[in-house]
């Protein structure tokens, strides 16, 4: 079996068209501010693309650019003022931060209705227990993906790799919400493949280059590679030794062009609908 290609290139571009056509209708334009504390140039590629992608649905993108000497207090005063613009729909602390800073307590100072990477812990708190609140980006792209290729969880089992906040916790949980089983392992889970090798869906995110061999993966499988590596040549690579997991795979996320492209797009959702929702147009 040779997998098919999920290709995140394309349903993100659908969702963004998505996302134009229903700014377009608001009376305002939906806008996110995004915060930047110091100048790590990782950090500064990702805001730069936010900024970007966001222009180009009509998101009014404002950035915010604090030394890396900032202290935590002059962070929550730009938070604090962002969250009682009435004209700021999404607030945005682009992570790492610079050591002095911690990420919990900067991240709970966002108003949640403002929320729109999710991390907020009443957002959280909502995906755990009744939903509804912010999802966070990359784990709502990869159910997104999963739709997009008619692709039902009901009564499958999901293997999730990783157990980060950002993404194989929530995900574990959006999973759940569409009555999949789901499994989480971690760096301490032992014999990995006794549970890999059940996989209905299998997520990789851990950050291991090509990490996930042909051997580990049901014949039939879903799988999606969240991750973001340099292989030996210094290629961009995911988790997943893709050249030999297609040849079991069903379906397959490439990297680049799987999980990474749903990401910004979620995040372009995700500032719509809290336009909306302040615009009275949606719940
Ligand atoms: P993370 O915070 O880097 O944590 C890695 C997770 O993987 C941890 O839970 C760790 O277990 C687990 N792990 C490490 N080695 C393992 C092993 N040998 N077997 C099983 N589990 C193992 O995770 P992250 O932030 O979610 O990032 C993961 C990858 O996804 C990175 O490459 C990142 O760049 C990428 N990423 C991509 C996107 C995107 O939009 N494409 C978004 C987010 C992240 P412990 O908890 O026990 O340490």
């Amino acid at each position: 079996m040779t997998a098919q290609i999920i290709d995140g290139k394309t349903i993100a571009a659908q969702i963004r068209q998505r996302t134009k056509e229903a700014a377009q209708t608001l009376c305002r334009a939906p806008r996110l501010d995004v915060i930047m504390v110091g100048d790590n140039p990782a950090s500064a590629v990702y805001v730069r693309n936010k900024m970007k992608a966001c222009r180009e649905v009509g998101i009014t993108a404002v950035d915010h650019k604090l030394p890396a000497s900032c202290s935590e207090e002059t962070l929550l005063e730009t938070i604090r003022s962002l969250n009682s613009d009435p004209m700021v729909d999404g607030i945005l602390v682009q992570l790492p931060l610079p050591e002095q800073i911690k990420s919990g307590p900067i991240l709970e100072n966002i108003d949640p209705s403002k929320d729109v990477d999710g991390f907020h812990i009443y957002n959280t708190g909502k995906l755990v227990t009744t939903g509804g609140g912010f999802k966070p980006c990359t784990p709502a792209g990869i159910i997104e993906l999963l739709k997009a290729i008619g692709y039902s969880l009901e009564g499958k089992h999901a293997v999730i790799l990783g157990r980060s906040n950002i993404v194989g916790k929530p995900l574990s949980m959006l999973m759940l919400q569409e009555n999949a089983t789901v499994t989480i392992t971690h760096s301490h889970t032992p014999d990995l493949k006794r549970y890999t090798l059940d996989a209905d869906v299998l997520v990789a995110a851990i950050g291991k280059a090509k990490f996930v061999k042909a051997d580990m993966v049901k014949e039939g499988a879903v799988v999606i590679d969240v991750g973001t590596n340099r292989d030996e040549n210094g290629k961009l690579c995911g988790d997943v030794d893709t050249e030999n997991v297609k040849e079991k795979a069903a379906w397959i996320t490439p990297v680049p062009g799987g999980v990474g492209p749903m990401t910004i797009a979620m995040l372009l959702h995700n500032t719509l609908v809290s336009a909306q929702k302040r615009q009275g147009l949606a719940q």
